[in-house]
């Protein structure tokens, strides 16, 4: 079996497992559809016949009302077959996107953010859009198919009768010549299709370039964030030149596209000429033989001109199937991507989910080492680090000295390359990773908020519970801003889902995404720069404000501003991925080293803050 076969075969299995429905509407739906033909063949030439023949009326009448009769019922089960085969469709869109986020949503988080990972999702999703390759194409080619195999059967069913007519009336060379010279013009048919359809694929291709560019473009012209800079920077005018030169570029290509298929189709209606004329003339021969009736010439006309041209098709679609496969390989080899991150199974003891916990829990890297996935440099070395619930640990050191890595590790996005982390004693890895989850909570810098209800952005996946979210919004400061909203805790952020949400500042979007970390409730609050945006002195005001609400929970502050993190219990000193020193403000500064380097380099952004300078 052909390796194109076999991936071909799985995804249609796959496809087929997400809504056994839909495929079985749709191959019922397009069976009725060649069904209706071959009837109303079967029965004009019943009608033919008889009004050739015998002309007798009644007959003539009755086999009229069954014809009628029997469109309207198949016409009735066709529409019927149709509207199911419509809400299946549906269905499976559902099922199959369904497929698609889960797979995402459940993708290690190296994954996630690995460049050729991002790379194949775009380009699945991009070459759906663009011209419905990979398993858009595939299915609607196997219904295809299926539609014409079952053309096949019935029109070679409906020619045995001739061939039997003919084999038993005898063939004469003549009619022979016809034969022959019609199977040559129905290969030379398929022969044709098949490189004319290459001759047009380059075109194809040429515009699926083109509208992937457009809708680049089109994005970017209508991507509410780029908006300010678009007209900051004054590319309006950028935009519409490239966009106006690839809507040129696409009605050219579109202008030589259709020249080109005119060129082509000449040939192609010359065979089909060759092809018809030949099998008129082959029917009627026969007919004249003796074989069979005027009716008849009509039936098997129809049927083998139908044989012909559903044997065209269904090379016609294997060859597209076949074209389609690299399509379908990076579909499937999306879905095949293993989790490598090793999935524990061990509950994590629930000391800080309930009130009067005692909250002990211990987190201990041990000689950690980390490269990022097809990196050779390494991001964290060594790293010896312990720190327990109550404590305030502060992670300093300059833009790219490993301090987020550090935390990704923590959240066990990455698994260390070399060493261990160890809650209470227990490699991470060991615990099952949803329970581990809950033990932090962490705002990252780029941290997002949704076009939701205030309540849900705060509540965040957790059951929502107003009275919490709104003793949270005010601990971060928001309770002004809240008294103020119209529809309160249920007031939508953005306009996208409602034209009444609020446009937030950055400072408030701070504010929630804070909030949302207090409501997690976890015992370990991370806060990874969220205020970066922030001036230095409003950082530090915030840090050391969240420092007195986080109560008797574990907070890790990280920032590459040294004012900010100066109240911590413990502070260490990250640089080139290790850390480099560790102790209290105070005593670092007394070393004297990297943190009292840094520091004295920092210390202009505070000039001015004397509260600042005096506590130093
Ligand atoms: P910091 O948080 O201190 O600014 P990071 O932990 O973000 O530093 O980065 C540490 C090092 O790891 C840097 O050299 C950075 O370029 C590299 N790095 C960060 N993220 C990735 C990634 N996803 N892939 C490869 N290298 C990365």
């Amino acid at each position: 079996m052909k390796k194109s076969d076999n991936i071909n075969g799985r995804a249609l299995e796959f496809l087929y497992s997400l809504c056994p429905g839909y495929f079985k509407m749709t191959v019922f739906n397009t069976l009725v559809g060649t069904f209706l033909p071959y009837f109303d063949i079967f029965m004009s030439a019943e009608i033919i016949t008889e009004l050739s023949g015998n002309r007798n009326p009644k007959r003539t009448l009755i086999l009229i009302i069954i014809t009628l009769a029997g469109n309207l019922l198949i016409g009735v089960f066709g529409e019927l077959a149709s509207r199911l085969a419509n809400i299946y469709s549906r269905k499976f869109d559902d099922a199959e996107s369904a497929a698609f986020n889960d797979k995402t949503l459940s993708l290690d988080y190296s994954d996630l953010e690995e460049p050729s990972v991002r790379q194949l999702r775009r380009k699945i999703t991009e070459s759906a859009w663009i011209n419905n390759h990979g398993k858009g194409l595939l299915m609607n080619d196997f219904f295809r198919l299926v539609g014409y195999f079952s053309d096949v059967i019935m029109a070679f069913i409906f020619c045995l009768g001739m061939v039997i007519s003919v084999i038993i009336n005898g063939f004469k060379p003549i009619t022979a010549l016809f034969l022959v010279l019609f199977i040559a013009a129905t290969a030379a048919g398929v022969m044709y299709q098949k490189t004319a359809t290459d001759k047009m694929s380059d075109f194809w291709n040429q515009g699926s370039r083109l509208m992937l560019e457009e809708n680049r473009i089109s994005g970017e012209m209508n991507d509410y964030n780029l908006g300010k800079d678009i007209r900051l920077y004054n590319l309006a005018d950028f935009y519409d030149r490239v966009d106006k030169k690839l809507i040129t570029d696409h009605h050219e290509l579109f202008k030589k596209l259709n020249g080109k298929r005119f060129l082509i189709n000449i040939p192609n209606d010359a065979i089909t000429l060759v092809k018809n004329s030949s099998l008129y003339l082959l029917v009627s021969l026969c007919a004249l033989g003796g074989a069979f009736g005027a009716g008849s010439v009509i039936k098997y006309v129809s049927a083998v001109r139908r044989l012909s041209g559903a044997v065209t098709m269904i090379i016609y679609y294997l060859n597209d199937i076949r074209s389609n496969t690299p399509f379908v390989e990076d579909y499937m080899r999306y879905f095949d991507l293993p989790r490598k991150m090793y999935q524990g199974s061990l509950p994590i003891e629930k000391r800080a989910f309930c009130d009067g916990g005692d909250y002990d829990y211990k987190i201990e890297f041990r000689d950690v080492s980390f490269k990022y996935p097809g990196c050779e440099e390494y991001a964290l070395r060594h790293l010896n680090l312990m720190f327990k619930v109550g404590e305030r640990l502060a992670v300093v050191g300059r833009n790219g000295s490993g301090k987020t890595t550090f935390i990704k590790l923590l959240c066990r996005l990455y698994d260390p390359t070399e060493g261990r982390i160890l809650l209470n004693g227990i490699d991470i890895s060991k615990y099952d990773y949803d329970e581990y989850m809950r033990v932090f909570t962490v705002v990252f810098q780029d941290y997002r908020l949704f076009s939701f209800k205030l309540s849900e952005n705060v509540a965040a996946g957790l059951e929502i519970d107003e009275n919490f979210c709104i003793k949270c919004l005010e601990e971060v400061g928001f309770g002004d801003r809240l008294s103020e909203l119209p529809e309160g805790i249920n007031t939508y952020l953005y306009k996208n889902f409602d034209k009444n949400g609020i446009e937030i500042s950055g400072g408030e979007a701070q504010k929630i995404a804070l909030a949302r970390a207090l409501y997690k409730n976890a015992p370990f609050i991370i806060l990874d720069e969220p205020t970066a945006a922030l001036d230095p002195i409003s950082e530090a005001a915030i840090y050391e404000q969240f420092n007195g609400i986080v109560g008797q929970k574990t907070a890790v502050y990280i920032s590459h501003r040294l004012a900010s993190c100066r109240f911590c219990d413990e502070i260490a000193v990250f640089e080139e991925g290790k850390i480099v020193e560790r102790g209290t403000h105070d005593g670092l500064l007394e070393q004297c080293g990297k943190y009292k380097e840094l520091w004295d380099a920092q210390a202009g952004y505070y000039a001015e803050d004397r509260g600042l300078e005096d506590r130093r």
